[in-house]
């Protein structure tokens, strides 16, 4: 496939990144040292995503060194789990450090990304200022990093109805005193909904939380001593979960001869936590931990279990039937009183609706995702890259090694397999991944997107292709077993494949 963005031929070839945070920023100034000019395209007025706003207070879950770019600690006095704007701040820090500040347009919102050619002449990116105009800008390659929790979703219950209190979503809960003296009901079963829960709960005159399905949450030191995203970010959680797509057949047999012995350090784990954090009925999560594990792992520092303990949190496992007056139906047949609602209710991915939908049929997408080679490129359209658009346990570890893949493809340095062996490629990921029973039992429309705990395999397969070794700690082979993988463990990757 003769491609623009693949293949190193003599002209400075332009890269477009959309997207100006975690995976934006660490995407631009790979390419730049890969020796792409560079623009980068956010709707918002400043760096961060996420980070910008959200619910009142929210912060890391996971210590600090488990969100850092590689060789970029947070600066002293940060405090080992940072709220948003200290966050923010590092990301502004690394504009500057890598020189990007002139590379980024603000307030420009992207609506649609065309490929000239099948991509082969590049892309068009159609966007929007704030004079509200439409222009093109066109570049060889384009990089799509606009984050899967970018863009609130309201449930079709929040925005019909007649529900006469107020309704928002937990992005929006950026000020508590909004939940002063109300009756609040707060919708969602993850980690959001219980953050949020626990906002409204310090001034509401009663906060419940009602959700279809809960899932477990880590404490960040089980029996206050061991560190949990030690352990999930290290080669022991990886091999406690499914065999990877990828893996050799005795590996696969391996996995599933040990498989009761991994089931029995799943329940040790239930048994821990609920002994540490434990739960009134309504609360505790139905399903196996591994199935949380597997989508999507919270921390909790345990204040949201002691309000749901004591009651100042209420509990319903159920769906919202419908809203009217400030009464909230559930679908139990129960019915709650209220006068605010908070739908923690996740995001849309926004990402398809930048193409029209032959082009999302050709890219890779399906019903449960973008199915990508490698989690970053479509098998049968070239010159386009999405970023981050994974959800791992540790996105800066993700993003560096997924850029320094990249990087390697726009220099030269690795080369693709022909179409048909990538698609083959995604087709296994694809029929391992459906079987799992954390995805097939959830239907999930992200199981393309999902590698959380198999984010180490996917390292390891990503140094293999760029000719590096996997195993990063050196001698020491404690370390590369139970120590985790950060984005730490892959400073220097992308000089280190250049020379
Ligand atoms: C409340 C909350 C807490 C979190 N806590 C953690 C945590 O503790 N640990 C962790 O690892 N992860 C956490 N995450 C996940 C978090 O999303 C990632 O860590 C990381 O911030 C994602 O970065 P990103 O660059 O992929 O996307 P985002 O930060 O979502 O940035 C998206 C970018 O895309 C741009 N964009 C989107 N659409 C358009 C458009 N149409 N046109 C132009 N620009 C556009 C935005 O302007 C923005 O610059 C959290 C997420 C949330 C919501």
């Amino acid at each position: 496939m003769a491609s623009r963005a693949w293949q190193p031929n003599g002209r400075r070839r332009k890269a477009i990144v959309v997207g100006a945070s975690w995976a934006g920023l660490q995407t631009a100034s790979a390419l730049k040292k890969a020796g792409l000019e560079v623009a980068i395209l956010t709707e918002n007025e400043d760096v961060g995503g996420v980070w910008l706003e959200n619910y009142q207070g929210y912060g890391l879950q996971a210590r600090n060194w488990t969100h850092e770019y590689p060789g970029l600690p947070y600066p002293a006095g940060s405090g080992s789990w940072p709220k948003a704007p200290v966050v923010q701040s590092y990301l502004r820090h690394f504009v500057v450090q890598e020189g990007l500040l002139l590379s980024i347009s603000f307030g420009v919102h992207v609506v649609r990304i065309h490929p000239e050619n099948g991509g082969l002449d590049g892309w068009t990116i159609v966007c929007q200022s704030s004079d509200q105009r439409l222009r093109d800008m066109a570049c060889d390659l384009c990089c799509v990093c606009t984050g899967l929790y970018y863009e609130p979703y309201l449930p079709e219950w929040a925005t019909t109805g007649s529900f006469s209190g107020k309704i928002l979503h937990s992005k929006h809960l950026t000020d508590a005193s909004i939940a002063q003296g109300k009756h609040v009901v707060v919708v969602g079963g993850n980690k959001s909904a219980m953050d949020a829960s626990l906002v409204c709960s310090q001034v509401a005159a009663s906060t419940t939380m009602v959700a279809r399905k809960l899932r477990w949450q880590f404490p960040q030191n089980l029996l206050g001593i061991l560190p949990l995203d030690w352990l999930a970010y290290s080669r022991v959680m990886a091999a406690l979960g499914h065999p990877y797509y990828a893996s050799t057949r005795a590996v696969k047999a391996l996995h599933w001869a040990l498989s009761p012995v991994k089931a029995l350090v799943f329940k040790a784990f239930e048994l821990l936590i609920a002994l540490q954090t434990p739960l009134p009925e309504h609360f505790r999560p139905k399903q196996p931990i591994l199935q949380s594990v597997y989508n999507n792992l919270g921390f909790t520092d345990g204040s949201f279990q002691a309000a749901a303990y004591n009651g100042t949190i209420q509990g319903h496992l159920a769906g919202i039937q419908s809203l009217s007056g400030t009464t909230v139906t559930l679908t139990d047949g129960k019915t709650l009183e209220a006068d605010l609602v908070v739908c923690a209710t996740g995001y849309k991915k926004t990402f398809r609706d930048f193409f029209e939908p032959a082009v999302q049929a050709q890219l890779g997408f399906e019903h449960d995702g973008l199915w990508l080679y490698r989690q970053t490129i479509p098998a049968r359209m070239p010159n386009i890259a999405f970023i981050n658009l994974t959800l791992s346990f540790c996105p800066p570890a993700f993003i560096t090694v997924q850029t320094a893949w990249l990087a390697a493809l726009v220099t030269g340095t690795l080369k693709l397999p022909s179409p048909e062996d990538m698609q083959a490629d995604i087709a296994k990921l694809q029929a391992c991944r459906r079987l799992f029973p954390a995805y097939k039992e959830d239907k999930s429309p992200l199981t393309a997107h999902m590698l959380h705990v198999e984010q180490i395999k996917y390292f390891d397969q990503i140094m293999r292709d760029l000719g590096r070794s996997p195993w990063r700690k050196g001698w020491n082979l404690l370390a590369e077993v139970f120590a985790p993988y950060s984005a730490h463990d892959y400073q220097n990757l992308q000089p280190e494949i250049a020379s």
